[in-house]
């Protein structure tokens, strides 16, 4: 990992999570940083609190799901 991406990184993490704020208008903190899938670009993340990240209603939680 590049010196470059880790600060990006670091940064992204003071973020608070996007799907609370974008959704709701509220700022949830701590947040995880989410990789987005889009090769070639490691500096495709997003920072998630963890209900988003992982929880029920989570980018991963939502892919484990079957409906
Ligand atoms: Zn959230
Ligand atoms: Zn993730």
């Amino acid at each position: 990992m590049t010196k470059a991406t880790e600060n990006h990184m670091d940064r992204v993490a003071q973020l608070p999570c996007i799907v609370c704020f974008y959704k709701m208008g509220i700022e949830t903190r701590p947040v995880e940083v989410h990789h987005v899938s889009v090769p070639a670009d490691d500096c495709a993340v997003a920072p998630l609190c963890v209900e988003h990240h992982r929880g029920a209603t989570g980018v991963h939680g939502l892919q484990r799901r079957t409906r």
